[in-house]
């Protein structure tokens, strides 16, 4: 097995040894630079030249466009239905909903782009199932399907029982599921590398290599200061990822996890003999998840988003490569399917994800006329083209539908301040493992456990969905 930090992907699309663009070196001007070039970074920026065709953008890269978590995820495009119950709670009825169906556009606006602008990104769109393992999950959704009904959105969640379950995949753990047909699966990298050929052909200049180290507004403009070069933009679009825990406005607005992976060797007859040939992408109801996908090559996708907290700002090391962790993701995948027995796995990877306290993105204004988009919490392939379109009208001054939705400047949440948030973090993570895996094996977590499981939400933080 292969076990690397860049993942099967970025292999199977061409790009590991993909050289460079030219860094940035000396001073120029721009009328938006882009700080970050994973998705985030990219849709804002495409969507800057579809709205103005004219406007001088510049992506700033720290390694290769799309090498970050955007070109090693699971590839599960999601819409946000499943956070409706929260973003009710946080946002009210209206403005809600108003964000769950522009995430749900979103999932089929990435479909579209792809087959407009001829990017075979293997985009599927086989919908999402949220499956039960054990009988404490077996209503995960119900706060779901109600706030679905009560809004009005019909047809965004459908329960399915047993059979219907096993009928979109017989894994032996299933027990009953809930369906959202706006959901689809791409090939993360071939999604990231053709956006940033298209960007680069509408005449975005991209410069990678180039990491920002400063970011400060003077004068009506704002400086952005890489380590060979300078850029002066109207305005500043920082999309990051988890590296913008190390932007001084946003240290208490986000943490860092990390996720990892595996995939197997082709197994169409395993496939075949599962019943999984629609397409969907399936988890599990943890807040722990698994999640796990067929390809278009025939493999089954699997990761866990059990892995470690980053402290402070530290997004290498087991962060990316975590040996203890994918052995443990590769023994998961095997319990969902034993028929997996004697099959190769052939690639095993992770990387950082980027935690909201609400588990809701955000995007926050930071200064006069820098905008920041992160916080999908392991859910940012789908909505990051919406996050982008919110960006990109920010940026241009532009009041529209994207730019005042709800998660647009919403109230503030603070996480803790490190040393505590990492101590914090790791203590209530393993509380909320051993919790879980009891309510696995039907078993009543104890008492300092669930005490310890539950201080996030006491502390206004949300865990799961
Ligand atoms: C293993 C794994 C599985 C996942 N699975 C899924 C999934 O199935 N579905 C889903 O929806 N989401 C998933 N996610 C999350 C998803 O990948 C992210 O939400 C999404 O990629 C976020 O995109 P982004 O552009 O905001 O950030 P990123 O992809 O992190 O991009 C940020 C970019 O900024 C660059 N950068 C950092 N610092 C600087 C700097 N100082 N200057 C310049 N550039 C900088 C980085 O190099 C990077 O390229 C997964 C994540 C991981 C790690």
């Amino acid at each position: 097995m292969r076990h690397d930090a860049q993942g099967y992907w970025i292999a199977e699309a061409g790009l590991s040894g993909r050289a460079p663009l030219e860094s940035l070196t000396g001073d120029r001007g721009a009328d938006v630079v882009v700080v970050g070039g994973g998705y985030t970074g990219m849709w804002a920026a495409w969507r800057i030249k579809e709205r103005e065709p004219g406007a001088e953008v510049v992506v700033l890269e720290a390694d290769r466009c799309g090498f970050g978590p955007s070109g090693r995820n699971g590839g599960f495009v999601n819409s946000m239905w499943f956070s409706l119950p929260t973003m009710r709670a946080i946002f009210g009825d209206e403005k809600a909903l108003t964000v769950a169906r522009l995430a749900g556009e979103s999932v089929g606006q990435v479909g579209a782009w792809c087959e407009e602008q001829e990017v075979d990104a293997w985009f599927t769109p086989g919908g999402y199932l949220q499956a039960s393992t054990a009988p404490h999950f077996d209503s995960t959704w119900s706060a779901i399907v109600s706030s679905c009904e009560e809004l009005g959105a019909e047809g965004r969640v459908e329960e399915l029982d047993r059979e219907a379950t096993a009928a979109r995949c017989a894994s032996p753990l299933f027990r009953c599921a809930a369906y959202y047909p706006q959901g689809a699966t791409v090939q993360p990298a071939r999604l990231a590398d053709g956006l940033r050929r298209r960007l680069l052909d509408a005449g975005v200049v991209i410069h990678e290599r180039s990491a920002v180290r400063s970011v400060t507004e003077k004068g009506g403009e704002v400086v952005i200061a890489a380590d060979m070069g300078t850029v002066r933009a109207k305005s500043c679009v920082l999309a990051a990822g988890s590296s913008l825990l190390r932007f001084r406005p946003l240290r208490r607005a986000l943490t860092a996890t990390s996720s990892h992976m595996v995939i197997t060797e082709p197994v169409p007859d395993l496939i075949d003999e599962l019943g999984w040939r629609g397409g969907e992408c399936i988890t599990d109801s943890r807040a722990m998840v698994h999640y796990f996908r067929t390809t278009q090559d025939d493999r089954i996708a699997f990761g866990w988003g059990g892995g470690r907290i980053v402290r402070g700002a530290r997004l290498g090391g087991r962060a990316e490569i975590d040996r203890e962790m994918t052995s443990q993701v590769a023994e998961h995948l095997r319990r969902f399917f034993p028929q997996l027995a004697g099959r190769r796995i052939d690639h095993a990877w992770g990387g950082p994800i980027d935690v909201s306290p609400t588990h809701v993105p955000v995007v926050r204004t930071t200064g006069e006329r820098t905008y920041a988009g992160f916080g999908y919490t392991g859910n940012g392939v789908g909505p990051s083209q919406m996050v982008g379109r919110a960006l990109a009208s920010l940026a241009l001054g532009v009041q529209d539908e994207h730019s005042r939705m709800a998660i647009v400047d919403p109230p503030r949440v603070r996480v803790p301040p490190e040393p505590f948030r990492f101590a914090g973090g790791t203590v209530i993570r393993r509380a909320i493992l051993r919790k879980e895996l009891a309510e696995e094996e039907d078993r009543v977590p104890g008492p300092i456990t669930r005490m310890v499981s539950g201080i996030p939400e006491r502390m206004g933080i949300h865990v799961g969905r």
